[in-house]
């Protein structure tokens, strides 16, 4: 157990127990981390606390619904009317909190791995060096003891979580603890292969066309920084949605002499074009939240108004490389 928390992780499970009505969030656009942790924490409370009307909410996910997760519930106003507890995990900042009415919450409590830089929970349990917010998650549940067991459903939502926050255990936020971690979901029963990578790294042929896509377009600077750009009419043309503009990134992760790489969609909806930087070992956030955004030293994410912004975040991601 993460010995820091002991304390929080005992209030956590006090006002878990003292309220009728729970509801759990995470940060917009959501991940494989943020959907796996809120729903393996809905899954054990529902299965531990079944007398209580327990909720998840946020927008869906283009692709992994139905397969690896189920749709989230809609939710009107008179749910969030009276007294509850509100559980937001994986979220940063308030303004990313996949839906205003976590306001509402009674008691807030913070489940994070971004570094703290708003506590908005009346309890904030945030460890920002960790793999993924699954692994904080799961710490506390197991925390929990025998008396409150974790079901496969559960461990199978967590493992998914840990597992696409470390690129399948490569990223270097991987180390041993996280190994153990996810080895005790494994002794939930789940078995990986079938139960989660299946679900996960399916691919439908628009997936193929886009890594196709990627493979021709992407470009790297003379001094070592990697990108590809999906403007709209390339998403349209490739029959998909500004969510999955960043799922080939990781084609550029290994290129010998670029330790920072990039891609840019288009959002039309927003009028602005989303960024999703990766690096090596360079911290890119100070970059990220100069550009809208912020996130961890080696996964951000940014925001820019117009392409014409590009060559400048370029230019600033080349100081970080000299
Ligand atoms: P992404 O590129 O969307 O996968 O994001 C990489 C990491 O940066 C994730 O952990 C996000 O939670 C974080 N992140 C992305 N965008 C923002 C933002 N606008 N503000 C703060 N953190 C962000």
């Amino acid at each position: 157990m993460f010995k820091q928390f002991k304390k929080e992780y005992k209030q956590v499970l006090k006002n878990i127990k003292k309220y009728q009505k729970i509801i759990v969030f995470r940060h917009q656009r959501p991940d494989y981390d943020a959907l796996g942790t809120q729903l393996g924490l809905v899954t054990w409370i529902k299965d531990n606390f079944p007398s209580k009307e327990v909720h998840y909410v946020g927008k869906n996910h283009s692709t992994f619904m139905p397969y690896l997760y189920p749709y989230m519930e809609e939710l009107q106003d008179d749910v969030f009317e009276g007294e509850f507890l509100a559980i937001v995990v994986d979220t940063g900042n308030s303004s990313r909190i996949d839906d205003e009415r976590y306001k509402k919450g009674s008691t807030i409590i913070k489940f994070d791995h971004h570094p703290n830089i708003e506590p908005y929970g009346s309890i904030n349990i945030v460890y920002n060096e960790l793999s993924s917010c699954a692994e904080l998650v799961s710490d506390f549940l197991f925390s929990c003891g025998n008396k409150y067991p974790l079901s496969r459903l559960a461990a199978k939502y967590l493992y998914s979580g840990i597992v696409g926050d470390t690129g399948r255990f490569l990223f270097s936020s991987v180390n041993a603890t996280t190994m153990r971690n996810a080895a005790r979901l494994m002794d939930v029963g789940i078995v990986p292969a079938r139960d989660v990578f299946d679900a996960m790294y399916e691919k439908d042929l628009a997936s193929i066309e886009l890594q196709k896509f990627v493979l021709n377009q992407f470009k790297v600077t003379e001094k070592g920084v990697a990108y590809y750009v999906l403007e709209d009419k390339d998403l349209k043309s490739l029959g998909i949605d500004s969510e999955r503009g960043k799922e080939y990134l990781s084609i550029m992760s290994g290129i010998r002499g670029v330790p920072i790489w990039f891609s840019v969609t288009e959002e039309v909806e927003r009028g602005t074009y989303r960024v999703s930087i990766r690096s090596k070992i360079l911290d890119i956030s100070s970059v990220a939240s100069k550009w809208r955004g912020g996130g961890h030293i080696n996964a951000s994410g940014a925001t820019l108004n117009t392409l014409e912004e590009l060559p400048l975040l370029i230019k600033d991601l080349e100081e970080l490389i000299k």
